[in-house]
């Protein structure tokens, strides 16, 4: 592959361009939602602007645009993630995607004994609706534990699965820690012992090469914002034979064959699970975002994100009282952090007034939180569109707020 201009790169996402409080925008935060290129803006424009029809109902031409332009993104995104586009359901993100496994999967199936296991570093997209289904099923929630690093304890998770278990559900890579989980082995432990596995790739799809049909799992979900992609877009891929097997969560318009007061015949999956008007215009965009990231190539964007979070590692360790949280084996390019003396809020809004986008809170992992005994860290996610330069300006900033709050 050709080296990358990473600086012509750059130039294609026009936010970055902005100043904050006069100052140039360092936006490190992308975990929390990506930046887009545009390639993307351009082509959610060009389908208002020339396409707009809605899907799979009219004859006329901008409606079959319109859907060939939908299932066209269906196509690209199932190609960038090694899977049928027939197993891939097309939704508002790993948030809906999670839930529909929970409600049309897990609900009908799991009963009072059955066991769902989870790990301590979820987002709360893959607690809360465990806890919603255990609570009408009747079914539990065990928990594996990290151990000092920030790791999976393996031994102690295989231990939990035992035959009471249904479901493992998992993030590939901690939005938190960057602990990158190694599912692969997981899932194939999981299948041996007859677990299905969910794997919620929110944090992985944007930053490395993947290939769900390798991993084994039965279920993954991603979500297209931090993908590049549109707010509101994102899929769950599922086994054929889960699809088949489960009712539809939402009803509707679009995931019908036919229907009569007396009952209704469902539309294959997966339809059957896109009822309403989707939005095409977002998955549009993710089809852009999509071919933007395959051009750059995943490896690449792999390897520049792994230079940037070894620059920043390194830099940061210098700074006095600065304790980064967890160094796992394989991490991606995500940061927490807190500074001695130094409150997370605070200092993420005096980072701000440096022109500097970071994250400060629980970043929706309360139990990981609590394992640390903390209420908050700072959290700074990178990305390949990011900078050596920024990197140094940031670890300059904290040594300037951090002397402003000792
Ligand atoms: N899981 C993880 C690991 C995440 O980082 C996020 C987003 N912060 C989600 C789930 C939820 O994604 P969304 O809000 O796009 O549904």
């Amino acid at each position: 592959t050709p080296a990358v201009d990473w600086a012509a790169v750059r130039r294609d996402f026009p936010v970055l361009e902005r100043e904050v409080h006069g100052k140039p925008l360092v936006y490190f935060d992308s975990a929390n939602t990506g930046q887009k290129p545009s390639a993307v803006i351009e082509a959610t424009d060009d389908f208002y602007r020339r396409h707009n029809a809605n899907v799979s109902r009219a004859v006329h031409a901008l409606g079959t645009e319109a859907t060939e332009a939908y299932e066209g993104a269906r196509g690209k995104l199932a190609k960038f993630l090694n899977v049928r586009a027939d197993e891939l359901v097309l939704c508002s993100g790993t948030t809906f995607a999670i839930n529909l496994v929970a409600y049309s999967w897990a609900l009908p199936r799991l009963k009072p004994g059955d066991v769902i296991v989870l790990t301590r570093m979820e987002h709360h997209a893959n607690i809360v609706p465990w806890q919603l289904v255990a609570g009408r099923t009747g079914a539990t929630i065990r928990v594996a534990e990290l151990d000092a690093r920030g790791d999976l304890d393996l031994d102690g998770l295989y231990r939990l699965l035992t035959p009471e278990v249904k479901l493992l559900a998992l993030t590939h890579v901690s939005n938190v820690l960057g602990t990158v989980n190694p599912v692969r082995e997981i899932c194939r432990e999981a299948r041996r012992r007859g677990i299905a596995t969910l794997v919620d790739g929110s944090q992985a799809a944007p930053h490395r090469p993947l290939d769900i049909a390798a991993i084994g799992c039965d279920f993954y979900a991603i979500t297209g914002h931090k993908m590049s992609g549109p707010t509101g877009t994102g899929a769950l891929w599922a086994r054929r034979e889960h699809l088949e097997a489960m009712p539809p969560f939402l009803g509707g318009g679009e995931m019908i064959k036919e229907v009569r007061f007396e009952g209704t015949v469902f539309n294959d999956a997966p339809h059957k699970f896109e009822a309403g008007t989707p939005n095409i215009a977002g998955f549009v965009g993710l089809g852009a975002a999509i071919d933007y990231l395959s051009a750059l190539g995943m490896a690449n964007i792999e390897a520049r994100e792994q230079a940037l979070l070894a620059h920043a590692t390194e830099a940061l360790s210098g700074v006095e009282g600065l304790r980064i949280f967890g160094a796992p084996a394989e991490k991606a390019a995500v940061i927490s952090f807190l500074v001695e003396g130094a409150h997370a809020h605070d200092l993420a809004t005096l980072l701000d007034l440096e022109g500097m986008a970071i994250r400060s809170g629980h970043h929706c992992a309360h139990p990981l939180m609590q394992h640390f005994g903390v209420a908050a860290t700072c959290r700074a996610s990178l990305a390949f569109y990011n900078t050596h330069d920024e990197v140094d300006a940031f670890v300059a900033a904290i040594e300037k707020v951090r002397k402003l709050l000792a």
